[in-house]
């Protein structure tokens, strides 16, 4: 068959959805597909633009790699804008002179950021917030500037000023509308949002025209005002609105509206039924929709158009929840009360500045809209009665009511119908995920992976969890938490039984609230929560039973049935004479030795019984243990920073001794892994840790619960530019949260994947406080750093322990001799079995005939 030629202009959010859904699709083998994208770098997530700040680095942002488009064999021509299309002959042509044919052509140019045509706009220290070269610019600006003034009091406009705010400048948001974000907020939930941003210290000043800029006499610039009024600045970012990138859509004659837009049908088709328009530069019925999730929905239209589906699009809410320099807000659907008959419930708190409204229908039976401002914890569930016409609980105002006994605080998954959104970022329904579960997908962690929900901005993850929970609890799949048949308990919920009986030991935990003689699930959890909270050494005769093999040898097994040694080299850091150490030790019992990825030495293939003389001459040269072996704080990983490095900007091989120092051995449900970096270069690859720190000029930037490993999952930021003792802090009280409140064996990442309300519910009880407990949290691991003992040091000064668990025949001396070593690149490797036969002459035809 003849594949057809698709051409795509436009490499952003949207263009590249398209391109991601229609690889996948029947249609990828129909085309052959050329991109026109003319930023220099493959798609990036514009949504979250800000967040470059926190890193510097346009890698974090990235939504696609030149692989993905290489490996699909996409031709995509970055930094090269489409400039003409010749629909006659169906050819689109660019900037840099490369011409290629279509059948079917996609626009996907986005839009524009509006600069309203005030004199002196476009001169020096003016910007506008939209690419990462323009976030770029306004950093370098701002190393020079005093002053900041955003012009826009939209929800761009915020976001620009918080960035202004945070770049360190005092920070100005001009806005022509009477109000601040005036397109969704009413009068009473603006004014209540312009009180909550002026408290942070940021200069409102709303209804303003500006009709000239000038060079300031004290700042770089003045902004002179239609009333009069003066504001004197040193640098503007513009972020008055967008407007639809049309140019090409006009030049080659497709329609056009009025203001702007590429007119599209419920096909995404243009004027040219060869032609599709998608993402913020398509006007569909007199809309131009500025948000993602819509332009993602037309990507699939046309996707599946191409597969030879019907689909159409069909309009998008609007409605949005995010949270403007620290202030909650929310608006859905009509926030203004427009609809005929339309009427409202207002709750308005003064002393805490809350405001809420609803909108509801003439009958009082429907949710026409609401705002939100200062709390939007009901949020969801509002969205949920306006996105699927729910009836509302009467009266209606008990939804925005402060809790009373009377008021419905939530609207049960059960009440959902199949068709409710449940993620808008990637349009995932309720019948979606329910048809997984039919399938057998019950893990919450899979269905996020199948269906990609929650993985947007992540405000449906409570409202997904639940869904999940309900619908398996419906099919009598019990979310069954309890540890084993041994413990009707959870992991969290035997720890907190150890906890507030101060149990000691298994046994006791087992009489006072378990039944039979225990498991291999049971004990070395228990043995793990014990650890974590007592401290006690592990091969004590009342635990050494409870842990598994390498926790009772102190060692990891290898698949020959050698064991490795792993001693602590806190940072990566070691010295010369502790090098030599390792060295003659390895030369001496005939070790592999390896550097490994947490930046520690691994010796291989030592026999059980030679663990204890290997480990004195260790201990003797000041080495401990690395708890390698361990659930437990393994390494913290650095790069050389702010002493050796040019770009380093804070000591980071100091910070992650000090770290390793701290948390070495606390035993948790799974390992832990840290890294510090010394600047946003990012040497140590701090954010695929469980804890990542990264320097800052100020501070230290904290990004939790990442890991490598199956499935990578790249670490959250938390907390920015913390001091030393801050940033200590709130990792002790993250670890001992996580010890905690985690599943047995479940790592920081899948915790956090499963933990209701996420990053900002951690962020509540660790920060914040919200639980009351961050003084025990502290508490916790006080304790644990001030009972930390080497396991080894202690295990070598009882010759008991030595002589019970560190030889390979219970009542004789000797070795086993099953092990066998091959010499490969001058060191050891286990033999294979046909190598320990041919040396042991055993011949080789019996391995087959047995
Ligand atoms: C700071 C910021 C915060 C935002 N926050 C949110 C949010 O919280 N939620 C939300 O839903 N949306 C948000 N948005 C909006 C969201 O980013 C856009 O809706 C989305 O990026 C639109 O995708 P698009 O592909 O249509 O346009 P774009 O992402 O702008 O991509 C269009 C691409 O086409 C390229 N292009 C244009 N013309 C040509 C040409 N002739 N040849 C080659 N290439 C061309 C452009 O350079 C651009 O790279 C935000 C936007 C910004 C700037
Ligand atoms: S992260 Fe890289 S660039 Fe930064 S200090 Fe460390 S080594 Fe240097």
């Amino acid at each position: 068959m003849q594949r057809k030629k698709l051409v795509i202009i436009g490499n952003g959010m949207v263009g590249h959805h398209f391109v991601e859904t229609l690889v996948q699709s029947p249609a990828a083998q129909s085309f052959d597909i050329t991109v026109f994208g003319e930023e220099p770098r493959p798609a990036y997530d514009r949504v979250h633009l800000t967040s470059w700040f926190e890193t510097r680095n346009p890698e974090a942002l990235s939504l696609a790699s030149l692989d993905f488009y290489r490996t699909h064999g996409i031709d995509l021509h970055l930094g090269d804008k489409a400039i003409s299309i010749d629909r006659t002959h169906k050819i689109v042509r660019s900037e840099k002179g490369i011409e290629v044919a279509y059948d079917i052509l996609v626009l996907a140019t986005g839009s524009y950021p509006f600069v309203p045509p005030i004199p002196g706009h476009n001169q020096e220290y003016c910007f506008v917030y939209r690419t990462i070269e323009d976030l770029e610019a306004i950093t370098q600006a701002a190393g020079e500037s005093r002053i900041g003034t955003v012009v826009g009091g939209g929800l761009l406009g915020l976001e620009a000023a918080k960035a202004l705010q945070d770049l360190g400048l005092e920070t100005h948001v001009v806005e022509f509308a009477p109000r601040l974000m005036a397109v969704q907020l009413d009068e009473d939930g603006g004014a209540m949002l312009q009180r909550k941003i002026e408290a942070l210290g940021v200069g409102i000043h709303t209804g303003k025209n500006t009709r000239n800029i000038t060079p300031g006499k004290f700042q770089r610039l003045k902004m002179e005002f239609t009333d009069g009024d003066a504001l004197e600045t040193d640098l503007i970012v513009f972020s008055a609105g967008i407007r639809p990138r049309d140019e090409l859509a006009r030049q080659t004659g497709l329609e056009v509206g009025d203001r702007g837009g590429i007119v599209i049908d419920d096909q995404c088709r243009t004027s040219d039924p060869d032609i599709f328009a998608i993402g913020e530069c398509a006007l569909w019925h007199g809309q131009i929709f500025g948000l993602v999730a819509p332009g993602y929905q037309m990507a699939r239209v046309v996707a599946d158009l191409l597969s030879g589906r019907e689909a159409a699009f069909t309009g998008a809410d609007l409605s949005t929840k995010l949270k403007l320099m620290g202030v909650e807000v929310g608006t859905i659907g009509d926030s203004h009360g427009r609809t005929p008959g339309a009427h409202s419930y207002v709750y308005k708190n003064e002393a805490d500045e809350v405001y809420k409204r609803l909108i509801v229908s003439q009958d009082n039976h429907k949710l026409l809209g609401a705002v939100l401002v200062g709390d939007s914890s009901t949020y969801d569930t509002l969205l949920q009665y306006y996105q699927n016409g729910i009836d509302l609980p009467q009266p209606p105002d008990a939804l925005i009511l402060p809790n009373t006994e009377a008021a419905p605080t939530g609207l049960g998954p059960d009440a959902l119908p199949e068709s409710a959104t449940l993620c808008s970022c990637h349009n995932v329904t309720k019948g979606q995920v329910v048809e997984l579960i039919d399938q057998g997908v019950a893990a919450l962690a899979d269905i996020k992976a199948e269906t990609k929900a929650s993985t947007g901005c992540g405000g449906c993850a409570g409202l997904l969890k639940s869904v999940v929970d309900a619908e398996l609890a419906r099919r009598g799949i019990e979310v069954n938490k309890d540890l084993c048949e041994h413990f009707p308990y959870s992991r969290q919920e035997l720890y907190h039984i150890i906890r507030v009986e101060q149990i000691r030991t298994f046994d006791e935990l087992l009489e006072k609230h378990g039944k039979g003689l225990g498991c291999d699930i049971c004990k070395p959890a228990v043995a793990s929560i014990l650890a974590s909270y007592w401290n006690d050494y592990v091969l004590s005769d009342k635990y050494f039973k409870l842990q598994d093999t390498n926790d009772y040898r102190l060692a990891n097994l290898q698949k020959d049935g050698t064991y490795s040694v792993v001693p602590r080299i806190p940072g990566g850091e070691i010295t010369p004479e502790k090098l030599i150490v390792l060295g003659e030790v390895a030369r001496k019992y005939k070790l592999y030795t390896k550097i490994t990825g947490g930046q520690r030495i691994d010796l291989f293939g030592a026999r059980l019984e030679q663990l204890p003389h290997i480990w004195q001459e260790l201990i003797d040269a000041g080495f401990e243990s690395g708890h390698a072996y361990a659930k437990a704080v393994r390494t913290v990983k650095s790069c050389v920073g702010s002493t050796w490095c040019r770009y380093g900007v804070q000591d980071s091989v100091g910070m992650a001794i000090f770290l390793e120092n701290r948390y070495k051995g606390i035993r948790a449900p799974h390992k832990i892994k840290m890294a510090v970096s010394g600047c946003t270069r990012e040497c140590a690859e701090a954010q695929c840790k469980d804890i990542g720190v990264i320097a800052t000029e100020k501070g230290w930037n904290l990004y939790l619960c990442g890991n490598g490993g199956m499935k990578p999952r790249h670490a959250d930021l938390f907390a920015t530019d913390l001091d030393d003792e801050t940033l200590v802090r709130i990792i002790d009280r993250f670890l001992a949260f996580y010890i905690r409140t985690a599943d047995r064996l479940q790592r920081t990442a899948a915790w956090m994947e499963n933990l209701e309300g996420g990053l900002d519910y951690l962020r509540a009880v660790i920060v914040d406080n919200k639980l009351g407990i961050c003084a025990e949290l502290e508490r916790q691991i006080q304790h644990l750093v001030e009972t930390y003992e080497c396991e080894w040091k202690k295990t070598l000064e009882n010759e008991e322990i030595l002589k019970k668990r560190f030889r390979f025949f219970v009542n004789a001396e000797g070795s086993d001799d099953n092990v066998v070593f091959i010499e490969e690149r001058g060191q050891i490797r286990p033999a294979t079995l046909e190598e320990k036969r041919r040396i042991k002459g055993i011949p080789i035809e019996l391995e087959k005939a047995s």
